[in-house]
C-alpha cells in the first residue's frame, strides 16, 4: 500500500462511500458533540420528519455558548437574565430528554465548553471522526482525531444518520522545529503559523502539525494549536498520537480500560504519517525564533510579534478598515497601548495549564486600576482543579473576576461582553468585529501576555514579568 498521511488513514477508516465527481463521500462519525446554540433547528428537523437520533450513545450534549458564568445564575436562585439563552438551555434539556441523548446540564459537575470536556472525559480518542456545530471542533485533532465543525443542517443530518457528506480535503504539513523560547507559548506558535499561512492559506486542507516542537508540547498545548486551525482556513488540524497522548488519556472516565486499553494503544500507534507520504502543501516554522504574538486587526492573521509596530498602511482596503475599527495607525507600537478588559478563558486557552500560566504572572500582583480581568475556566472540572491548586485565591487576590465555566467572552452571547470602543486582550480565538460585543476591539494573545497586560493596564510583553 502507498505511504499515507495520518489524515488519509483516519479518513479511509471512516469512508462509507467514496466521493465521485458528482457526489461527496459519505463519512461515518464516531462522536457527535452538541450544544444549545446549533442544535435546536436540527432537532426540529428530526421532529418534522419523525426520525429518531440514529446513535444516541455516540452523541453527547453540553451547555456552554449562551450559558451565564455568574455563580448565582448557575447554582443560585437568580434566573438566566438573557431570554434567548434561557430558551436555548430549556430547549436542549427537552430535546435531549425526548431523543435519549446524554446531557451535561447547567449544574452537572462534568459540564463545560464542548471542546474542553470531550478530551478531559476521554471521549475524544485517537483515530476517531468527531463533529460538532462549532468551528473550533478542530481542537480534538490534537489527539489524532479527524475533527471539524459543521453547520446546523449538518447537525441534523448526523443526528439522523451518524454520517456526513464530505468532499475529501487535501493535506498540509506544518513542520515546526526548535525549542520555544521562555515566555513563548503554544498560543504564540499558532498565531505565528496563522500569520505565516494567512487566514485562507489552509482552505480545503487538513493540517498536520509535525516536528520536534510539536512532539515536545503537552496535550493542553497541542489542543491550543489545533483549536485555531480553522483560523488558517483549514478544515481541521491534527497531531499524530504518541506517548504524551496516551499518558493524558489513561484512566480518563470514558477511555478504554484493562486489556481494551492495551489493544487501543496498539491500534492508535498506527495513526501516524508513513515515511515517504506526500502532502499537498507544506510550510516550515523555526520555533526558536518566535516571540510572544498579538493581533492588531480584525482577523487572526493580522498578527505581529509583540515588540513589532503595527504594519503600515498597505493600501489594502481590508487592512485599512481593520485599523479604522481598532482605532490604530500603521507604524504605532502595540506595546504600551492601554487596555480596558482582559479575558482569560475559552476552548483555546481555558484549561488548567493556561490558568497556571496566568497565575504565574498574577501571583503577588494586582490588576491595574480600571481594568476588568475576567478569568473563566473551560469546564467545571478545570474550575475544581484550579481551586484545588489555589489558583482562584491568586486570581481573587489580584482583583480578578473568577467565574463558572462557559464560552463567556469568546463571543458576546451570554452576557459577558466588552463595551463598544473598549480594548480587550483575549486568549480566545477570534478578533472579528463585534465578536466580544458590539464595537468591541479584541487583541488575541496568550494567557501570559493577557495576564501581564492586566497587571500593567497596557499591552505588555510577559517576559518583563516572568
Ligand atoms: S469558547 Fe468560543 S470558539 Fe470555543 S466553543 Fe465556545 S464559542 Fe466556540
Amino acid at each position: 500500500m502507498a505511504a499515507r498521511t495520518l489524515f488519509e488513514k483516519v479518513w479511509a477508516a471512516h469512508e462509507v462511500l467514496p466521493e465521485t465527481p458528482d457526489t461527496p463521500a459519505v463519512l461515518y462519525v464516531d462522536l457527535h458533540l452538541i450544544h444549545e446554540v446549533t442544535s435546536p433547528q436540527a432537532f426540529s428537523a428530526l421532529k418534522s420528519l419523525g426520525l429518531p437520533v440514529r446513535r444516541p450513545e455516540r452523541t453527547l450534549a453540553t451547555m456552554d455558548h449562551s450559558t451565564p458564568t455568574r455563580t448565582e445564575q448557575v447554582f443560585g436562585a437568580v434566573p438566566i437574565t438573557l431570554d434567548a439563552a434561557a430558551r436555548q438551555v430549556l430547549q436542549l434539556e427537552r430535546n435531549c430528554a425526548e431523543f435519549g441523548v446524554e446531557l451535561f446540564g447547567m449544574r452537572d459537575a462534568r459540564r463545560g465548553i464542548v471542546h474542553v470536556i470531550g478530551p478531559e472525559l476521554g471521549a475524544t480518542l485517537p483515530g476517531m471522526t468527531i463533529v460538532c456545530g462549532d468551528s473550533h471542533t478542530s481542537t480534538h485533532g490534537a489527539f489524532g482525531a479527524l475533527a471539524f465543525g459543521i453547520g446546523s443542517t449538518e447537525v441534523g443530518h448526523v443526528l439522523a444518520t451518524q454520517c456526513l457528506l464530505q468532499r475529501k480535503p487535501k493535506t498540509f504539513a506544518v513542520n515546526v522545529e526548535g525549542e520555544l523560547p521562555a515566555g513563548v507559548t503554544a498560543k504564540d506558535l499558532i498565531l505565528a503559523i496563522i500569520g505565516r499561512v494567512g487566514v485562507s492559506g489552509g482552505t480545503g486542507h487538513v493540517i498536520e502539525y509535525r516536528g520536534s516542537s510539536i512532539r515536545a508540547l503537552s496535550m493542553e498545548q497541542r489542543m491550543t494549536v489545533c483549536n485555531m486551525s480553522i483560523e488558517a482556513g483549514a478544515r481541521a488540524g491534527m497531531i499524530a498520537p504518541d506517548d504524551t497522548t496516551f499518558a493524558y488519556l489513561k484512566g480518563r472516565p470514558r477511555a478504554p480500560r484493562g486489556a481494551g486499553w492495551d489493544a487501543a494503544v496498539a491500534r492508535w500507534r498506527g495513526f501516524t504519517t508513513d515515511a515517504g507520504a506526500v502532502f499537498d502543501a507544506s510550510v516550515d516554522i523555526d520555533a526558536g525564533r518566535l516571540e510572544p504574538m498579538i493581533t492588531y486587526g480584525t482577523n487572526p492573521g493580522m498578527v505581529v510579534p509583540i515588540s513589532a509596530p503595527i504594519p503600515d498602511g498597505t493600501g489594502d482596503a481590508a487592512h485599512d478598515k481593520a485599523l479604522g475599527y481598532m482605532g490604530f495607525h500603521g507604524g504605532d507600537a502595540l506595546l504600551g497601548k492601554p487596555v480596558n478588559v482582559v479575558f482569560i478563558g475559552s476552548c483555546t486557552n481555558g484549561r488548567l495549564e493556561d490558568l497556571k500560566a496566568a497565575a504565574q504572572i498574577l501571583k503577588g500582583r494586582k490588576v491595574a486600576p480600571g481594568v476588568h480581568l475576567l478569568i473563566v475556566p473551560g469546564s467545571q472540572q478545570v474550575k475544581r482543579e484550579a481551586e484545588e491548586a489555589g489558583l482562584d485565591e491568586i486570581f481573587k487576590a489580584a482583583g480578578a473576576d473568577w467565574r463558572e465555566s462557559g464560552c463567556s467572552m469568546c463571543l458576546g452571547m451570554n452576557g459577558d461582553t466588552v463595551a463598544a470602543g473598549q480594548y480587550s486582550v483575549s486568549t480566545s480565538n477570534r478578533n472579528f468585529e463585534g465578536r466580544q460585543g458590539v464595537g468591541a476591539r479584541t487583541l488575541l494573545a496568550s494567557p501570559l501576555t493577557a495576564a501581564a497586560s492586566a497587571v500593567r493596564g497596557r499591552i505588555t510583553d510577559p517576559r518583563a514579568l516572568l
